[in-house]
């Protein structure tokens, strides 16, 4: 099984040598955990977790280069070729708290035990240097037929640590399975108990939902919302599904699996926008996407990042009566937005126009707008050289200086507004002719 992992031949080469090591000075020690699933569904693989009988001293003694990452959990981090490796002793978790991972944790001598105190069947394998796959719950078969499958009674397990219902759903998602009935019952049964679990935590798992492509965001959103869980988190996150039933036949209507697929390719790892058409999606505004990212303590910059976003799909729409009346051109008005948003965030709205595309229900109203700004916002949005204030060929102390003003808030408006005269070709963008249009403007307004 070794030759079918997918990834860098050295930190294959590392995990192997991580396990021949704590096997030379008599440990056991295995492969566990996403890697292992991961290779079984022939995905590549981004780490490696290994599980070992040595203690986190011993693993410390064995190896020159550790870093105690989670020394109450047993954990290790091992590092070889600039490789990390998370290296966990056996262990189980006998008391849990609030429905939470525990805090202490108990070492174990077998790998039995410490496969049964993971969350799902195929979570639970583990992979010795050998080649050979310990199986215990027969993870290999639940994987096959794409099920997600608590280990031991699913009731129990919520009870332990509700963090893994969220868990479940992505899997689920992400991996295209079903939820198997009774972890699916259990999982109703208990969902009020995922408020107990920190946000952040809660964040993490919508993350890899909603980030890992197109079709897991569906999925995910449609079992979040048929769950419930949802409504339930430590800070509600309900106002995603203010009605079921709109959001439901929303999320069901995907045209082409294909095409999806090639535009998550061209999107790559762009979470930005995947989280701005969750939202829109949703029928969430760019306000309550703010509050519901606050919610989940989002990093300001990202949460910043999707509000503009959403405020210019939000510009989109109003824009459809600004273009009607006489005069106001499509290119004038996606030009200022440029100037206004930002190139970046331009270009993300025009992913958008373009899958929007591939949904049988749109997003966008298909006005002759929309369709111009479909077809030509892109070259536009790369013929413009001047977008932000720094490509000015004059700076705002350049300008004081000239006027013989104190600075103040005039200045920005200003500079803007040359900014806007000059990306839409009305001056040049030389010094004096920039010059020349403040003294204009100043007469004007004098
Ligand atoms: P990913 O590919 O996203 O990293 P993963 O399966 O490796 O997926 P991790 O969160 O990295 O997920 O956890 C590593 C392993 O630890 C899991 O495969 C599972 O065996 C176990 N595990 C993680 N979280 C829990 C949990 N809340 N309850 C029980 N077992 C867990
Ligand atoms: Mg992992």
């Amino acid at each position: 099984m070794w030759d079918q992992i997918q990834a860098d031949p050295i930190l294959v080469a590392g995990a192997k040598s991580v396990l021949m090591q704590l096997n030379e000075a008599g440990f056991e020690a295995y492969l566990v955990g996403g890697c292992v699933r991961d290779t079984l569904l022939h995905k590549p693989i981004h780490d490696v977790d290994i599980t070992t009988s040595a203690l986190p001293a011993e693993v410390m003694s064995i190896f020159d280069h550790t870093i105690p990452t989670g020394l109450q959990h047993g954990t290790m981090t091992v590092v070889i070729d600039k490789n990390l490796f998370e290296v966990t002793t056996f262990r189980k978790e006998s008391e849990y708290e609030h429905y939470r991972r525990p805090t202490e944790v108990a070492f174990i001598q077998h790998l039995e035990g410490d496969l049964e105190r993971r969350d799902f069947t195929f979570n639970a394998m583990a992979l010795d240097v050998g080649g050979k796959l310990h199986d215990p719950f027969d993870g290999q078969h639940d994987l096959k037929q794409r099920i997600v499958r608590c280990v031991g009674e699913a009731d129990a397990r919520f009870q332990e640590d509700a963090l893994r219902m969220l868990r479940a759903i992505r899997f689920a998602a992400c991996y295209d399975c079903q939820i198997d009935g009774p972890t699916w019952l259990a999982l109703i049964h208990h969902r009020d108990k995922l408020q107990y679990i920190a946000m952040e935590r809660v964040r993490t798992e919508l993350e890899k939902v909603v980030e890992k492509s197109l079709l897991s965001l569906e999925h995910g959103l449609r079992l979040l919302v048929h769950s419930g869980l949802v409504s339930h988190t430590k800070a509600s996150l309900s106002e995603l599904v203010t009605d079921d039933q709109e959001v439901l036949s929303r999320v069901e209507l995907i045209s082409d699996i294909q095409a999806i697929t090639e535009w998550d390719c061209a999107l790559e790892h762009d979470a930005i926008t995947r989280w701005a058409l969750l939202f829109h999606r949703c029928g969430v505004r760019s306000e309550m996407a703010d509050e519901l990212m606050k919610r989940l303590k989002f990093a300001n910059r990202t949460a910043s990042d999707i509000v503009k976003l959403m405020q210019l799909i939000e510009w989109t729409e109003e824009i459809q009566h600004a273009s009607n009346q006489k005069g106001v051109g499509v290119y004038s008005l996606w030009t200022q937005a440029i100037i206004d948003f930002g190139k970046v965030t331009a270009s993300r709205l025009l992913h958008l126009l373009a899958v929007d595309q591939l949904f049988l229900r749109r997003l966008f109203n298909d006005t002759a707008m929309i369709g111009e700004l479909r077809e030509y916002g892109a070259t536009w949005l790369a013929a413009l050289e001047t977008s932000q204030l720094s490509d000015l060929a004059i700076r705002g102390q350049d300008i004081v200086k000239h006027l013989k003003k104190t600075p103040g808030p005039w200045l920005g408006e200003l500079l803007k507004q040359m900014l806007y005269r000059v990306a839409m070709g009305e001056i040049p963008n030389t010094r004096s002719a920039i010059l020349d249009e403040v003294n204009r403007v100043i007469q004007e307004n004098e």
